[in-house]
């Protein structure tokens, strides 16, 4: 039997750098398959429908909750966002690793559906830091970043509920960690059953398509 992807949750406050990570992931580890959410909240200069969201209108959203067409899916800052089954689920079983990108809520819904999934906390360096990012993004209106600092202060007292925390102060250094991350969930014993029963049976050949271990180096 071919080995499922394994998913990975990535999830933080606003502002701690978590998009960027994930680009800067994806950019080592072009194998990796990158869910492109849903969201009801207009798209911000350069953003691209398809490539950063599906932007959708409220009525479309609420319409496809009905039919179950989401994983996950939450409120986030007064918009909605989803990610669809079918960013996820045919990835993971042609064996394709996926990152998803979510706020607290969608995490916790992920981990109930897929108890499989790993989930990584981004933490900002400091209070300060996240303030300063937010703000020299300028993606946001002066009231919306003050509501932003708000929950992060509430969703950093949740970080201790995630698999793993990354500080992401030197992205050059977080992105590793999270790449470790990767690399490191592939060699867990509970994810190589298969190649451990291979190894009982006597069959031993194509150890790494069927092992954990990194498959693009
Ligand atoms: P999030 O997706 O968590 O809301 P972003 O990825 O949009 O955050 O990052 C917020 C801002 O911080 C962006 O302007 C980004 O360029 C910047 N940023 C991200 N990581 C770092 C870092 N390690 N050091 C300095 N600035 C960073
Ligand atoms: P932004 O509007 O800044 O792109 O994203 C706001 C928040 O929504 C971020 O915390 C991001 O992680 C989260 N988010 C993005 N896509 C999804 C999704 O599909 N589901 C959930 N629950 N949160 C999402």
């Amino acid at each position: 039997m071919a080995r499922k992807g394994l998913l990975i949750v990535v999830s933080g406050p606003s502002g701690a750098g978590k998009g960027t990570l994930c680009q800067a992931l994806l950019r080592r580890r072009p194998d990796l398959g990158f869910s492109v959410s849903v969201t009801t909240r207009p798209p911000r200069a350069g953003e691209v429908d398809g490539v950063h969201y599906f932007f959708w209108s409220e009525e479309r959203f609420l319409e496809a909750v009905t039919r179950g067409y989401f994983l996950e899916w939450a409120r986030v800052y007064g918009r909605h966002y989803g990610t669809p089954l079918s960013e996820v689920v045919p990835r993971l079983e042609d064996g394709v690793d996926v990152l998803l990108d979510l706020d607290i809520q969608g995490a916790r819904q992920v981990k109930q559906r897929m108890p499989d999934a790993v989930s990584v906390f981004i933490l900002p360096p400091s209070l300060e830091a996240l303030e300063e990012r937010m703000s020299r993004r300028g993606t946001e209106s002066a009231e919306e970043r003050r509501l932003r600092l708000e929950a992060a202060l509430g969703f950093i007292a949740a970080a201790g509920d995630f698999d793993y925390v990354v500080v992401n102060d030197n992205l050059e250094e977080a992105t590793r960690c999270l790449e470790a991350i990767l690399v490191a969930e592939h060699c867990r014993s509970a994810r190589q059953r298969e190649l451990l029963r291979g190894f009982a049976a006597g069959r031993t050949r194509n150890l790494g398509r069927e092992g954990g271990q990194d498959r693009t180096r």
